[in-house]
This record gives structure tokens, sequence and C-alpha cells, in this order.
């Protein structure tokens, strides 16, 4: 039975990479059959930020990344917030120090500091010198008898060499003389991460660990433990690294990295999760667009990439444009809504939103970007002196008096019917190119650019279309 987590920290919002891992991770369940769980990691409580729970939870939820089980989800593994499962990771870490792989560590952060700076000058490897290790069994009863603090540490064996199987990086070879002696119990009886998530991973019955690579360097510790405790690992799966162009780690930096900063920007979600499926892997064909139940049919860890992943915020501009020419009309009409409301747009007449919508949409990128766009089917601007100078020649007035006097009589105002009356126009006025149009956008619009003629008196209407034209008329 197929189970894997996302296990983010709430220490603030849902970012690119953890939106990388909880997708794949959801769809590789769905793809499998499988349980998607989110599992909440408060052990390090100083690192907490209120209200990210419920952020990430809003979030995942909002891009349509639905958990199975998880906080308010209770399945039969929860419950599924480590702080509220404390005595399972003291339990474990007690059974560790029984069997003599753990030990009590009663150093201060005082001497932990100095011995760091003491390997730092000698040009060690900074580790903790296990000083602790050599306590007697009545030493330390005597010091826990006296109260003093101490954290369990994780006895790492010496020289070995930590193998596992990593679904997309194959065989991987570990030296033990880079592990630390791992601290596994705080002073405050706070587990750190290394032994809450083995611990729940093996109590959820998780099976596929798919997490980013940062976290390799974790796994040896993870696995001597699972060793350690007499459990079966899962199987590893670690996602390669999201770079920025320029090859550093993704960070705030270059790119904005939190999720909500893009959807704020007017990127749509449906773009924002096909754009983040790509970051590091990639369709047996070479397609680029999937909606997320496509992406839930054909996603395959084994075409997750081992190469690192770029971050190019120009692809993801791409396929927002892509996006908001594909989704129904009046989806992106929906979404627009807000904002066209917040900029004061009376958007009551729906065919008319429809259309300026229909048009804009061909032309941006960012949702946000449609609102201003459309600003001129909503709010005619104002003309600079020189705009209204060209207005008030003889023939710009000829062409604005025709049609001030034609539009009315257009009975089905339709783009085709339109269309016929700006040909008569032409015909009847004698005045053509620059000189025709260049009046009459300027007068509706209030720019020189602008969409079709035919399309712009069509979205305007009649009404105001004359309206806009006779403001110019001498
Ligand atoms: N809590 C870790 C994080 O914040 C989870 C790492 C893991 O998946 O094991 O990403």
């Amino acid at each position: 039975k197929i189970r894997v987590r996302f296990a983010p920290s709430p220490t603030g919002f849902l970012h690119i990479g953890g939106l990388r891992t909880a997708l794949y991770n959801y769809l590789f369940a769905r793809k499998e059959q499988g349980t998607f769980i989110l599992r909440i990691e408060d052990t390090d409580q100083s690192r907490i930020v209120p209200g990210a729970i419920e952020n990430l939870i809003t979030s995942l939820h909002n891009l349509g990344l639905d958990f199975d089980e998880g906080p308010g989800k209770e399945g039969d593994f929860g419950p599924y917030i480590q702080s509220q499962r404390l005595n399972l990771y003291q339990e474990q870490a007690q059974r560790l120090l029984e069997k003599g792989f753990a030990y009590p560590c009663f150093c201060s952060s005082e001497t932990l500091t100095n011995m760091r700076k003491e390997q730092q000058e000698k040009g060690e490897f900074v580790k903790y010198d296990r000083r602790c290790l050599a306590l007697s069994q009545s030493e330390i009863r005597q010091k826990m008898a006296n109260g003093e603090k101490y954290v369990i540490r994780l006895k790492m064996p010496d020289k070995h060499k930590f193998r596992f199987y990593d679904l997309i990086r194959g065989e991987v070879e570990m030296d033990s003389s880079q592990s630390d002696d791992q601290v596994l119990l705080k002073s405050d009886g706070f587990p750190t991460y290394h032994l809450a998530a083995v611990v729940d991973d093996h109590f959820m019955q998780i099976s596929h660990i798919i997490r980013g690579e940062e976290w390799l360097s974790s796994t040896p510790k993870h696995i001597y433990l699972y060793e350690c405790l007499g459990w079966e690992p899962p199987k590893w799966v670690h996602l390669p690294l999201i770079l920025n162009p320029d090859r550093t780690k993704l960070s705030k930096r270059m790119n904005d990295v939190s999720v909500d900063s893009y959807l704020l920007k007017g990127y749509l979600k449906e773009a924002i999760i096909n754009f983040v499926a790509l970051l590091g892997w990639h369709s047996a064909d070479e397609r680029e667009l999937f909606t997320l139940d496509e992406l839930c049919e054909v996603f395959s860890l084994e075409r997750v990439n081992k190469a690192n992943a770029i971050f190019d915020l120009a692809k993801l501009d791409w396929m927002n444009g892509q996006y908001l020419r594909l989704l129904p009309l009046e989806e992106i009409a929906w979404r627009c809504r807000h904002l066209f409301l917040e900029k004061g747009y009376d958007i009551s007449d729906t065919k008319k939103y429809h259309l300026s919508i229909a048009v804009a949409r061909e032309r941006c990128t960012l949702l946000n970007e449609i609102v201003d766009y459309c600003k001129m089917f909503y709010q005619p601007e104002t003309l600079t002196e020189e705009e209204e100078k060209i207005l008030s020649a003889p023939e710009a007035q000829k062409v604005l008096a025709w049609f001030v006097q034609k539009l009315p009589t257009i009975t089905n105002w339709e783009v085709d019917t339109i269309q016929e009356v700006i040909n008569n126009g032409i015909s009847e006025l004698g005045i053509k190119g620059k000189a025709f149009y260049l009046p009459l956008r300027l007068a509706l619009i209030g720019k020189i650019h602008g969409p079709e003629l035919h399309s712009t008196f069509a979205i305007i209407g009649l009404e105001e279309s004359v309206k806009r034209l006779k403001r110019y008329l001498l």
C-alpha cells in the first residue's frame, strides 16, 4: 500500500520548493491509488510562526492538493501534528538508550560552543566529541538525580559506510565519519527532526519518502535509526534541487519563493501547478501543458530527473499566458472579478465584461494585467493637449461626426454589423488609414493603439461609444 507524506515545518508560507515536494507526493499517491498525508513538523518550537499551519492547509487546498489524512482529517495514524505526539518520541528515545544506541549528554551550550570553536581553530571536522559517552552509569544516575538538564544523542557507528538505494539516484554511499552524534531528544522533551521524522514515518506506515535533495545528508542518520529500532525503512526518493538561473539555490534574493506571492501577482493556480510539476520531472513525449488531473495520470517517479531544475520565470509567464487562453472564458472572468471591482469598474453588463476579457486574455500574461488592459473599456482616458489638437482638425471632426450619426442606426450591435458601418464610413468619407482610425481610437480609448476598431466599439457599447466620440465634437 502506497502511503506518502508532505511534512512541512510551519515556519511561514508555502514556498515553491515545498509545493514541488507536496505536488510530487500528491501525484504519486493519486497515480498509485495511495494515500497522501500532511504531517506538521513543529518540534522546533522556536521557529514556529503563528497561523502557518492554517496557511499551509489553505494554500494546499486552494491549489487543489487535498490530503487524505492530516490535521483536521484524522485517519488511523493521527495526531498529525508532531507536538501532539511527544510521548511517542520519548518512548523510542528511551528504547534507544536502553539498547545502548543512544546516550544522555549533559553538556551545556557553552561547553558545546567552546568545543566547536576549538575544533574549528584546529581545522577539524566539527562534531560532538563524545565526552558524555565516557560517563559511568552511576555518574549518569547522579546527574539525573541532581536534576541536571540533558539531551539524548544517537551514537553513530564509527567507521561505517551507509549504503542505501534512492529511487532517483540509485545506490548512494555515505561515510559515517561525516555524521555527528545527532541529538534525538532535547532537554525540554521535544524530539529533533531526525527522531520525530523516523518515528512518524514508521508508525504512519509511510512507504516512500519523497523529499528534496537537501535532506539527502540526513538519510544515513535515518537509516541507522531504523536499524537501531529494528524497523524496516521506507523507500527513499530525493528530488533534485531547484536553482535560480545563475545556479544558486532558489532564494528570495532572485525570485519570489512564496506561492502566495505568485497568486497575488495574477498567476493562475493551473499554471503554477503545471510549472512546478516540470521542476524536476518531464513527460515521456516532451509535452509541457498538463492539468492537475492529467498529471495524476502521467506522473511517475521514474521520470523525475537527477539533474537540478532551473527556475525559469519566463517559462512560468509563457505557461500562464497559455492558461489564460485555455481556461473557459467564464472562469477567467470569474477570477478577475474582484480585481475589476477593486478598481471601481462597473461590470454589471456581463456581455461587455466577457467581451473585454476575451480580447484582453489574448494579449496578457497575468490576471492582473487583464484589468489594466481593460481600463480603456471602463474608464475613458483624458487626452493630452496635443491629442486634443489632433481631434480638432477638420478631417478628424468629420470622422467623429459621421460615426456619432451612424452608430445609432445599427440595430444589431455586433462586430460584423459594426464592421460594415466602418467600411461604409471609409468609402463615404473618402478618408482612410491613419487619418481615419487615429481620431476614432483617440476619442474612444484615449490611445493610438488598441484592439481592432470593431471589437472596441462592440465592447464599449453603442451608448458609451457615442458619448465618448461626442466629447470631442466641437
Ligand atoms: N520538516 C522537513 C521540512 O521542513 C521535512 C523533511 C522530510 O520530508 O523528511 O521540509
